[in-house]
């Protein structure tokens, strides 16, 4: 069966067509600009080159016909009709407490969706776009819902909780959900299976280091803890993100720049973490990577401050877990930055944590990066959001 995994934003929607017998990529592509001036979609089918063509794209639904459209193409193409197209998998950022786990999307499926948007007003009404969206170009297939925060509902009480009045819970629902449970989840299985063990057998610390970052406990197959809250803004230091920080400084510089606290938590999510910290540099780590090879001392310590937090979070787990067998790296950073990872894991020295050096330097393939008879083991996977959810959508629909 075909699948088409869909991942909505705001602006944007990527796409991946998956065959579900041999996991391949038929085909991927992106619109970017839906809604403004200069729309454009970059569709590019296995083995062939990226087309890009400007078109109007006014709403979703047309960027959904697009996408369609581009699949049926006689010469870009890689269906002969849209019959080929056996089931939907769409990523849903916020599941709240509604989901726990992947569902068939129905009307009281995108009430429950509607309910959480609240939670991720950014995200969840441009997943839901996508659901209509795709309900109306394609009555009829098979839609599947995959929650980011799914995999993190398994966390205990004592790990969601926020120390605030407990009415907050109860009337808004205010605690921790956790993000990125898809890659948390594909990544703890596929590190298990790279070590030959079951992952009910494990205690898996995973990072997840891409442009967002996010790190998680996975004791006997099940997230206990994650670093991210209630929204993504929370924990680890990231892109354009600050994590955490002490939530008095809202209102600090909301006094001393004459702005609110709206536009400060704005200022926390798109311009802080390493770009923030490199006074500007870059969010980008390869952008830092070379602004410190130049001396660029704010580069430098934007690096160390951020390689520092990640390492105080995987020791924090261990803790919470009572003991660490894998540490999984994972994501943009977590697969390419062999010299982040080496700094993060030289904190774990004194767990007699030994990485080797040429295995590090290996890319773009599951490899155990540490030495041989090291106690943990720590690993680097690949991760394949597109694939976890057309694997989802496949065990749903069928
Ligand atoms: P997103 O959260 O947007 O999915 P990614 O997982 O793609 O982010 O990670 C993006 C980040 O990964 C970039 O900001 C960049 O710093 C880093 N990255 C990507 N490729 C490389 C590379 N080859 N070397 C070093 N860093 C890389």
């Amino acid at each position: 069966m075909n699948i088409l995994v869909i991942n909505c934003g705001s602006s944007s929607l990527k796409y991946q067509l998956i065959r579900s017998e041999t996991e391949e990529v038929i085909a991927k592509g992106l619109c970017e600009r839906i809604g403004m001036e200069g729309s454009m979609i970059t569709h590019q089918p296995a083995g062939g080159e990226k087309v890009t063509t400007e078109s109007p794209m006014p709403d979703h639904t047309e960027a959904i016909r697009l996408v369609l459209d581009r699949l049926l193409d006689k010469e870009v193409g890689v269906i002969g009709s849209l019959s080929e197209i056996g089931a939907v998998g769409h990523r849903i950022v916020h599941g709240g407490e509604h989901f726990a786990g992947s569902v068939v999307i129905d009307d009281d499926v995108i009430k429950a969706i509607e309910e959480c948007n609240d939670l991720a007003p950014l995200h969840n009404p441009a997943n839901l776009i996508g659901i209509n969206a795709c309900k109306a170009n394609m009555p009829g297939v098979k839609m599947v819902a995959v929650f980011d925060t799914a995999f993190h509902q398994t966390m205990p009480k004592k790990a969601y909780m926020y120390a605030l009045p407990y009415e907050y819970y109860e009337k808004y629902k205010v605690r921790r959900y956790g993000f990125h449970g898809t890659s948390h989840d594909y990544v703890s299985d596929r590190a298990a299976a790279l070590l030959g063990k079951k992952r009910e057998d494990l205690k898996i610390i995973v990072c997840h280091l891409g442009n967002g970052a996010s790190v998680s406990a996975v004791k006997e197959g099940r997230s206990i803890d994650t670093s991210m809250g209630l929204t993504p803004l929370e924990g680890l230091i990231m892109g354009t993100r600050s994590g955490d920080i002490d939530p008095a400084i809202i209102s600090f510089i909301a006094a001393k720049e004459g702005i609110d606290a709206e536009k400060v938590i704005g200022i926390c999510n798109k311009k802080s973490g390493v770009l923030g910290l490199s006074g500007g540099v870059s969010s980008d780590f390869r952008d830092l990577d070379a602004a410190g090879n130049d001396g660029n001392q704010l580069a430098i310590d934007a690096l160390e401050t951020y390689a520092y937090r990640v390492a105080k979070y995987i020791g924090s787990y261990m803790v919470a877990m009572g003991g660490c067998d894998v540490i999984a790296f994972t994501a943009g950073v977590g697969e390419n930055n062999s010299k982040m990872r080496a700094a993060i894991c030289e904190y774990l020295e004194f767990l007699g944590v030994e990485i080797d050096a040429d295995k590090n330097a290996l890319r773009g393939e599951e490899t155990v990066i540490s030495k041989p008879g090291n106690k943990i083991t720590v690993v680097v996977v690949p991760t394949n959001e597109e694939l976890a959810i057309a694997r989802e959508t496949l065990r749903l629909v069928e």
